[in-house]
């Protein structure tokens, strides 16, 4: 996005597994966005109440305010018409509603940064987030590093038996693995890690 003639908006979208960097690089941006005095808003899910109520952290203690919403909807009507910039973390849980909100603010001339999990806890794609690759101006993947073995990871290994989509909250529940060490079914996968899993845990207690 070197050449942006006007005040014409776009949609940039950050993905990867857990523990990548999405939200490290989406603070980044947002945060030089501020540097050069341009109107930001932030918002994430409330759902993600991990780690701060009213802020984006990443995992290696990167802070920025944001605005919790319920749904994707409320982001349009939390929107202040002077807004230049809009930052949404975790879009991931704001279902499909997301994209059109997206859309609407980049065609209002805003510069619209998302980010989220790509695929989900069996390595599937987790909807919204193809959508909105699909319609996005630019797209960054980001990759971690397989906890197992330091090869680049791709995928959000979860360590706990459930099949829900959504298991938040659960401090060391998910892991980043590569394509050769991931387990899609977190049954095995919980067997496995079972008491490394515990230890874990109680080393994190408390923390995202
Ligand atoms: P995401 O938003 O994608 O979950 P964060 O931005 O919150 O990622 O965290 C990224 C940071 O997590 C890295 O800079 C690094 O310090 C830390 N980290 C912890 N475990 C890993 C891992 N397995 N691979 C890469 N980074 C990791
Ligand atoms: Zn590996």
């Amino acid at each position: 996005m070197d050449i942006v003639k006007g005040n014409m908006g776009w949609i940039e979208v950050v993905v990867g597994p857990m523990f990548s960097g999405k939200s490290e690089e989406l603070i980044r941006r947002l945060r030089r966005a501020e540097i050069a005095r341009q109107r930001v808003q932030i918002f994430k899910p409330s759902i993600d109440s991990r780690y701060a109520a009213n802020e984006i952290v990443s995992h290696n203690g990167l802070g920025i305010p944001s605005d919790n919403v319920t749904k994707a909807s409320e982001i349009i009507e939390k929107m202040q018409p002077r807004t230049e910039v809009v930052g949404i973390d975790e879009a991931q849980f704001l279902g499909d509603e997301v994209v059109d909100v997206c859309t609407k603010l980049a065609n209002l001339g805003k510069r619209v940064i998302v980010a989220g999990l790509d695929t989900d806890f069996r390595g599937r794609p987790f909807e919204p987030m193809p959508r909105l690759l699909a319609i996005a101006e630019e797209i960054t993947k980001l990759l971690a590093i397989c906890v197992r073995c330091g090869n680049p990871a791709v995928h959000t290994q979860r360590l706990v038996e459930s099949e829900e989509l959504i298991v938040v909250g659960a401090g060391s529940a998910y892991e980043a693995r590569c394509r050769r060490c991931f387990e899609p079914n977190p049954a095995l996968a919980a067997r496995e890690a079972g008491p490394l899993l515990l230890r874990n845990r109680a080393a994190n207690a408390g923390g995202k």
